[in-house]
């Protein structure tokens, strides 16, 4: 077992810190063109197809260092959305046809990929989706090119909703000569029948601009991902890469917040007397600095899963729960770290602590993780 990252890897993630800066200053309309710019929304698909062609162990150290410069929970979610939930899905189950069409333009940003699956009916239990993917004419769908497939849905909080111009697609398979129920997924591109509402007004991750989105149209038959009625497998996948490694920029945005946090600590002078004195305060770094690191080790076991051809499902879903809720607990004590100033919105604990709160819904609730790890424990 070797916990040291090599020289590329360490590179790449210096390269990152830059660019993340880079974004940082850009308006935060522009910053995901400019990680796209930087070869950020690429850094795991293959060369063949224009992308960084890294592993996901040196992808999750690179997001750590974007996440170490980029305060901007909201773009980087939009990030890992991208190139984890629909670009990796693509290139680990796509057609030669679909991976052309799509790579190129994912891995240089020219598109923007997310994936819609939550609806308000289903909720968390995706099976249960009223959105449908039919062959037209109420055949069987097909994967094959030729047919046309009909996709209707009304899906709520899709991440770049208004940006995207490829949509992963969840709904039930119609047509199937299966008579148990099937889910299908479709690769919809942004055209006339994809209807997106306005953002909804976010308690955090503001830069992710979440919306509903109404589709109904009819795209190529060659659309559909994996084969009809295999939708949860190729969902479960996705899900898999999202949960893995969407949270890895928060590593980065944990350590920055421990080091801000320490840095406090230091200068903070009560009546004279140093807050570093109190071990009350002293403990709470401990504390941030132990969720850090079983983090990491989380994230990147999982990103090694997966690098070495392993399912990952369980991994996944444990290294999602556990940045999600470490980082929620670190903001929270970050905040509390700083007394009456860490409640100034100025300040951004306030503001960290909701992104934070995010984490623990999108990709599968905590709830839901914990449901997949038991069943994992069998
Ligand atoms: C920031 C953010 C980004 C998102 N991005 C996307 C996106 O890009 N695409 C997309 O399709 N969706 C996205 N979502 C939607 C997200 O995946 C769902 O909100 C989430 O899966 C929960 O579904 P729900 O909101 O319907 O809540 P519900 O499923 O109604 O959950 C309500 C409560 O029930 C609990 N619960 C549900 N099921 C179980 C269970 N089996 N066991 C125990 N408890 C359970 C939940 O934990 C929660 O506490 C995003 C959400 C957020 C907040």
């Amino acid at each position: 077992m070797d916990f040291a990252f090599g020289d590329e890897e360490r590179r790449l993630h210096e390269r990152m810190r830059e660019l993340g800066l880079r974004a940082g200053e850009a308006a935060s309309p522009r910053r995901l063109e400019v990680l796209g710019e930087g070869a950020a929304l690429g850094l795991s698909i293959g060369r063949e197809w224009g992308g960084g062609g890294y592993g996901l162990v040196a992808t999750a150290h690179a997001y750590e260092g974007l996440g170490y410069a980029l305060d901007d929970a909201g773009v980087l979610l939009a990030a890992g959305a991208h190139l984890f939930g629909v670009a990796a899905t693509i290139e680990k189950l796509g057609t030669r046809e679909q991976k052309a069409e799509w790579l190129p333009r994912l891995a240089e940003g020219r598109v923007l990929a997310t994936v819609a699956a939550t609806e308000e009916a289903s909720g968390s239990n995706v099976a249960e989706v009223d959105g449908t993917v039919q062959a037209a004419g109420g055949r069987t769908a097909q994967s094959e090119g030729g047919g046309l497939l009909r996709v209707r849905g009304d899906k709520r909080f899709v991440v770049s909703a208004a940006r995207a111009g490829l949509f992963l697609f969840v709904g039930k398979n119609l047509g199937a000569t299966s008579t148990r129920p099937s889910l299908s997924c479709a690769l919809v591109p942004r055209t006339e029948g994809v209807v997106c509402e306005g953002p909804y007004a976010l308690a955090g991750l503001m830069g992710a601009g979440l919306a509903r989105v109404r589709f109904d149209l009819a795209v190529d038959g060659g659309a559909m991902l994996g084969a009809p009625g295999a939708g949860m497998s190729v969902f479960q996948v996705a899900m898999t890469f999202e949960r893995a490694l969407v949270l890895a920029f928060r590593l980065g945005a944990m350590r920055r917040e421990l080091e801000e946090s320490a840095r406090f600590v230091k200068g903070r002078k009560l009546g004279g007397v140093a807050l570093a004195s109190k071990q009350a305060a002293t403990h709470r770094l401990a504390r941030m600095k132990l969720r850090l690191e079983t983090a990491r080790s989380l994230v990147y076991r999982a990103a090694w899963e997966l690098d070495r051809g392993g399912r990952a499902h369980a991994e996944a879903a444990l290294a999602k729960w556990h940045v999600a809720e470490a980082a929620l607990e670190s903001s929270l004590d970050a905040l509390r770290l700083r007394g009456g100033e860490g409640y100034l919105r100025e300040h951004g604990c306030a503001q960290r602590l909701d992104d934070a709160l995010g984490g623990t819904v999108h990709s599968g609730t905590s709830d839901v993780l914990a449901d997949i790890v038991a069943a994992w424990l069998g």
